[in-house]
C-alpha cells in the first residue's frame, strides 16, 4: 500500500480533515525505545512524542500490562490494592498538599475533574486561563483553547495573555515591570469574574506554557500569580499533562515555574500509551468532588491502569530517566542556542530539560513569526530521519520533545542533521 493510497483510504475511513504531520505523511509500523520505523524499514529518531516516555514498546511496561490483563482487569467498584498503591505513590511525588487522586482516561477528562473540583470547593464558577493554551477537547475545556481575551463567549471564562519575555505585552519595560503588567491582567480578569462571571474559582495553566511555545516567563510570575489567586479565594490548577513526569529534568513543571498548585492534572506519559490520567489534590478537595458527583469512569482506576502506571514509574526511577533528561537536554538546548547567532531565522531557543522550542522568525527586527519556515525545517529534519513538528502560539516553534530515554548519541546526530538543514535553507 503506497502512502498516497493509504492516505486516500484514511480520508474516507476517518473523514478528511484528520490532520497528519509532514508534507509526505509518515507510514510507521513499529516503535522501539526512541525510534520509529516506517513501512520500508527506515528508522526515525522520535524527537516529538512524550507519551511513550520510557520508550516505545518498553518491554517492562508491556510485560506488566499483559500480566495484569491476563490476571484481572475490571472497573473501580471493587477493592484492589494495586490501584490504592498507585494512587499513594503518585500523590507522594508531590508536596504534602497533594493527598488523593481521581483517575481518568485522558488529559481532557482530568482537567474537567479539576475545573469542577475547583468550582465545588469555592462555590464560584469563573475560570482564568492563558490565551494560547490547550487543555483538552470537551465542550467546556475546549473553550479554554486559543481564544483571544475578547473572543470567549462564555461569561464564566476569562483569557489572559500568557506571560513571556520574547514578545512582551508592553515594550520598554524592565522584567520586573513586565511581570507586574501580566499580573495586572490576571487581577483584572479575576475582578471581572467577580463582578460578572459567577465569581472566581480557579486559574488553570500549563506550568511551562508548553502549547504557547515554552516562553521564558518574567521571573517570579507564577509564584505571584498563585498568591494573587489564593488571596482572591481561588485555586491554582497545574496542568502537568505535558510539563510533568520528568520532562523538565525534575518531576514537575511547577517546580521549574516556582509555584505550588492546589490541583495537579497529569496524563499523556503516565501510561506510556495506555490511556491514563489523574487529578490529584488534597483529600478535602477530592472528597468534596466525590461527594457532589459520585464520579465514575468505566475504564479508569482499574487494575490495568494501576499496573501500567506503576511500571512506568518503576522504569523512570530504575533507569534514572529524570537524570538523563537533565544530562541530555541541557547540552542540547545549549548547542541549539549556539546556532542562533548563525542564522537570523532562529529568533530564540527556549525550554526545559528534554522539551526545547526553536522559534523561527522572518527577521530579527520585527520578530514576525515564520510558521512556514518551522514547517520547512521540520519536514527536512524528517527527511533526514529526525521527527519534530511545529507548535506554539504562532505555529512557528520547532518542537523537540523526545521520549525520556533519548540518548546523548541521538542528540549529537540530531545536531548534525539540524546543521545540515540550516545549511540547505540558509546557504
Ligand atoms: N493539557 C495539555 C497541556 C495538553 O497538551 C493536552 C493534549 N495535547 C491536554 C491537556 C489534553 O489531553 P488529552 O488529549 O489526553 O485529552
Amino acid at each position: 500500500m503506497t502512502v498516497a493510497g493509504l492516505s486516500a483510504r484514511r480520508d474516507k475511513a476517518l473523514g478528511a480533515g484528520a490532520a497528519l504531520f509532514y508534507r509526505t505523511p509518515l507510514h510507521i509500523v513499529r516503535g522501539e525505545g526512541a525510534y520509529l520505523y516506517d513501512a520500508d524499514g527506515r528508522r526515525y529518531v522520535d524527537m516529538y512524542n512524550n507519551v511513550p516516555c520510557v520508550g516505545h514498546a518498553n518491554p517492562y511496561v508491556v510485560e506488566a500490562m499483559s500480566r495484569q490483563q491476563a490476571t484481572l482487569n475490571v472497573h473501580s467498584r471493587y477493592l484492589h490494592e494495586g490501584v490504592v498503591a498507585f494512587a499513594e505513590r503518585l500523590a507522594a511525588l508531590h508536596g504534602p498538599q497533594i493527598e488523593s487522586v481521581i483517575f481518568s482516561c485522558s488529559g481532557t477528562e482530568a482537567n474537567e475533574v479539576a475545573v469542577r473540583m475547583a468550582r465545588f470547593a469555592t462555590g464560584k464558577r469563573g475560570i482564568v486561563f492563558t490565551d494560547a493554551t490547550y487543555h483538552g477537547n470537551s465542550d467546556l475545556i475546549s473553550q479554554m483553547t486559543r481564544v483571544s481575551a475578547a473572543g470567549s463567549k462564555n461569561p464564566e471564562l476569562r483569557a489572559i495573555p500568557f506571560p513571556q519575555t520574547y514578545r512582551p505585552l508592553e515594550s520598554g519595560l524592565s522584567e520586573a515591570e513586565l511581570c507586574e503588567a501580566y499580573l495586572a491582567r490576571l487581577a483584572a480578569a479575576i475582578a471581572d469574574l467577580e463582578r460578572d462571571g459567577g465569581g472566581f474559582a480557579a486559574l488553570i495553566v500549563c506550568s511551562i506554557f508548553a502549547n504557547e511555545g515554552l516562553p521564558d516567563v518574567p521571573k517570579g510570575f507564577m509564584a505571584r500569580a498563585a498568591e494573587m489567586v489564593h488571596a482572591a479565594g481561588g485555586l491554582v490548577i497545574a496542568d502537568e499533562v505535558q510539563a510533568g513526569y520528568g520532562r523538565t529534568g525534575g518531576w514537575w513543571g511547577y517546580d521549574v515555574a516556582g509555584f505550588v498548585p492546589d490541583i495537579v492534572v497529569t496524563g499523556k506519559p503516565m501510561g506510556n500509551g495506555l490511556p491514563l490520567a489523574a487529578t490529584a489534590a488534597s483529600r478535602a478537595l477530592v472528597e468534596g468532588f466525590r461527594a457532589k458527583t459520585r464520579y465514575f469512569n468505566t475504564f479508569a482506576s482499574s487494575p490495568l491502569q494501576a499496573a501500567v502506571g506503576m511500571a512506568v514509574l518503576d522504569v523512570i526511577e530504575r533507569d534514572g530517566l529524570i537524570e538523563n533528561v537533565a544530562a541530555v537536554g541541557g547540552p542540547l538546548k545549549q548547542a541549539l542556542a549556539e546556532r542562533q547567532g548563525g542564522w537570523d531565522a532562529i529568533g530564540d531557543v527556549r525550554g526545559h530539560g528534554l522539551f526545547i522550542g526553536v522559534e523561527m522568525i522572518k527577521d530579527p527586527e520585527s520578530k514576525a513569526p515564520d510558521a512556514a519556515m518551522a514547517a520547512e525545517v521540520s519536514n527536512r529534519l524528517k527527511d533526514k530521519g529526525f521527527l519534530t513538528a511545529p507548535a506554539g502560539a504562532h505555529g512557528n516553534v520547532v518542537k523537540i520533545r523526545p521520549p525520556l530515554v533519548f540518548s546523548q548519541a541521538d542528540a549529537e546526530a540530531f545536531l548534525e542533521a539540524f546543521d545540515a538543514t540550516v545549511a540547505e535553507l540558509h546557504g
